[in-house]
Order: structure tokens, then sequence, then C-alpha cells
């Protein structure tokens, strides 16, 4: 037990528990060494992009490790689901979970489908399918399915309902890069999968993605959209967009890839520690991975039970980031919540109540390669002192925030 008191908390006038900022997507960097060496390379040939050899080696390892036809890289996560979007021929209106980053949402937006938000299972976080069903219309040409924190979604049920009402099945795997569903890696499933290799997500080529497809026509029409439909030198077949994925960062993506065990594997140890270090205490949950898949561990997920804790999870932000533990409130408020959907779909959130309790009790801590035992210690004997005085910590937020708005209203004056 540590010997933590809550007046060494610095929100109440101690001094921060650390000194540097801790982040939650803090970029894990690859064998530096190995990544000039490729970069030089890169120089050298004078082949900086447009599908150059390390992007088709790249597309190569990893359609190799996750076990798939065809993979296609891109500039990035959001690209790779709107050209996913696009070539799927998706129309009208799409089922999309709202609890997700709002680059899903946006991506259907922007070529003007109707996103159709879709309540959350609130164990899993994840779309619900028994609700998908329930928002489908003769509209409805595709369900957008996310795999929230690398967990996949009900890949089996969502299946069904596609085959049942012939619609089409998308992933944004963006979380999931590495996991697996039923000993199947994630990549297969659906009609196509999207993963992001933004320089957040555990595994990252800077900016990048892919998206990953059995589908032989898919991949085909995806490769051209990529490249402003290029069949040839001057030969343009069909519409497209710069999607394309660079030299360096496929060079950064073959290095992390050398890497992804030893990230998987801290990412592992840094899950359980959080997990050993929180477990019986009241009112909070850690959210589990099942350990008999593959899976990367990339976020650490804590819910906190105001009714049973006392503090609210913004109380806990709060006390949090003034010890610099920069914790993150994903995905609040909810996308039906940011705009435009807000003015688009106001009354979005009569349809999702599971979204709107979930998107007020998570907090993603702090994890990654630069994190490690001591830091996991020192932030969980922080939320211990907290919940362990719930009551009091909370009547002394909330005089400190009286006494804040009473000197901001005599400013005014
Ligand atoms: C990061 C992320 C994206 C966007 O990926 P980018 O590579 O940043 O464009 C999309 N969806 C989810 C769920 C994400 O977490």
């Amino acid at each position: 037990m540590s010997k933590l008191q809550l007046s060494d908390l610095a929100i109440f006038g101690g001094k921060a528990a650390f000194d540097a900022e801790l982040h939650v997507g803090r970029p894990n960097v690859p064998d530096r060494r190995r990544l000039l060496e490729r970069m030089s390379d890169i120089l050298d040939r004078k082949w900086l992009t447009n599908n150059g050899p390390y992007v088709q080696e790249f597309e190569q390892r990893v359609a190799e490790m996750i076990g798939v036809k065809h993979c296609i890289a891109m500039c990035n996560g959001t690209a790779a689901l709107e050209v996913a979007i696009k070539a799927a021929d998706l129309r009208d209106e799409v089922i999309v979970p709202s609890f997700t980053f709002v680059g899903t949402v946006h991506a259907l937006q922007w070529q003007q489908l109707k996103p159709v938000f879709c309540d959350v299972d609130p164990l899993s976080h994840n779309i619900d399918p028994a609700r998908v069903e329930q928002m489908i219309t003769p509209r409805t040409t595709g369900i957008m399915g996310v795999h929230v924190w690398g967990r996949p979604c009900d890949i089996p049920a969502l299946t069904k309902i596609s085959k049942k009402y012939n619609l089409r099945l998308l992933f944004d795997a963006a979380h999931a890069f590495g996991c697996s569903h039923r000993g199947r890696m994630i990549g297969n499933f659906g009609d196509a999968e999207a993963f992001s290799f933004h320089a957040t997500k555990f595994f990252n080529t800077f900016e990048g993605g892919a998206v990953v497809t059995n589908n032989e026509d898919l991949a085909a029409k995806i490769r051209l959209m990529k490249n402003f439909g290029f069949a040839g030198n001057d030969e343009v077949i069909q519409i497209g967009i710069n999607g394309k994925m660079s030299e360096p960062s496929a060079a950064m993506g073959l290095s992390g890839l050398e890497n992804l065990d030893e990230f998987i594997k801290v990412n592992r140890i840094n899950y359980q520690q959080y997990r050993n270090e929180l477990e019986g205490l009241q009112g909070v949950r850690l959210l589990t991975f099942d350990e008999s898949e593959k899976c990367n561990f990339q976020y650490v997920v804590f819910e906190v039970d105001e009714s049973v804790t006392q503090v609210s999870r913004d109380e806990m932000l709060r006390v949090l980031w003034s010890e610099n533990v920069l914790a993150r409130r994903y995905f609040y408020p909810g996308c039906h919540r940011m705009e435009p959907y807000r003015s688009l779909f106001p009354n979005a959130g009569l349809m999702l109540p599971e979204t709107e309790r979930v998107v007020e009790r998570v907090l993603c801590l702090p994890t990654g390669t630069s994190i490690g035992s001591h830091e996991i210690r020192t932030i969980c004997d922080i939320i211990r002192v907290v919940l362990l005085n719930g009551d009091v910590v909370r009547k002394r937020l909330r005089d400190l925030q009286q006494m804040m708005d009473s000197k901001d209203r005599k400013k005014m004056h």
C-alpha cells in the first residue's frame, strides 16, 4: 500500500507526481538504425512515393501477417475508410456507432451519406447488433462496425444481419491491428476493413492506413481509386483521389512491424499491472481483453461509476491532469453531439441511451513503450487515494470550483 495522502495531491496544493506529461498515445518508435537505413535507401533510389518498393513490401507483409488476400496501403486511416466506402458503393444511409472517433462518421458525411447512429452494448462498447436491426430502413445500404479498443465487434451477428438484408458490411479496424476474432485476424471480415497507422496508434507509419479485403473486385477498385483512377500512364478509367502511402511511411511501417511483438508485449504488461493494481476497487472497472485471442492491448480503458465512487469521471480527470497524467475521455461527448451531426440530427441521443452513459464513464489511461511499472504504480496510487476518499475529494473539488467561480465573477465586475 502506498502512503500517498490526499494533501499530497497536486490539486490540493501538493507537488505534481510527474514533472513531464504522460500521454495516452505517445508514439512507439521502432529501431532507429533499421529505419534510417531504409530512409537512406529511399533517398538513394529517389523513388519517394507512387507504389514504391517499400510500399509494395509493406503491403505484402501486412497481408501475410493478417492472412488476407489484399492490402492496399493508404496515406491515413480516414482516407482508407473514405475510399473503402466509395468503392463498396455505399449510398443513402449507413448504420454506424456514435461511440467512435469522429473520423469514422466524417468519412460517411463527407460523401453525402447519412450516418444513422446506432447504440452500443454497454459492456463491450461496440455497436449492438440487436439495435442495428431496428435502425434498418429501405434506404440503408451498409453497416460500418468499429472494433472499439481493438476488441472485435459481434462479427457473426453483424455478418448475419448484412446477409439477411443484403447490406454491405465494413469495419473501421483502426484500433484492431494485430487482433484476432475466434483465431482469425481482424482484416478478414465483412467486405473490407480499414486500419489507421496514425502516430498515436500503437503501430504507426507517421501518418498512414490501409484497406484489407479478400474481395478481388473491391481490391482492384480501391487500388485504382487511391491513385486518381489511373490504369496506365495516360489512362484514367474512373474517379479517384490521392490516397497513396509514401515510401518514408512504408519504411517506418516495415521497421515498426519488426518491433510489433515488443510493442504488444509492453502494452500487455502495462495492462496487466493496471489490472492488478486496480483490482478490488469499488465503482470502477477496467475493460478486459480476451487473452485467448491475439490482442494489441493498446488502450487501458477505465470506467468510473459516479454513483458508487462519489467522484465523477471528470473529477478524476481533473485530479489526474493536475498530476501531469493526461488521461483522455475518448470518445466524449459522442459523435452525435459534435457538429455537424448535432445540428443535423438533434434528436439522435434519444436512440442512444447506452452511448450517452458510456461517454460519461470512460477514461483512457497512459500506456505504450514510454510508460513503465513505476509510472503505473504512481497513477494507480493516485486513483486509489481518490477512490478511498471519494466523498471528501468531491466536496473539496466542488469547494475549489465555487471559489474559482466567485473569483471569476468578481473579476467581471
Ligand atoms: C484513429 C482513428 C481513425 C482515423 O485514422 P487516421 O489515420 O487518423 O485518419 C478512424 N477511426 C478510429 C476509430 C480511429 O481511432
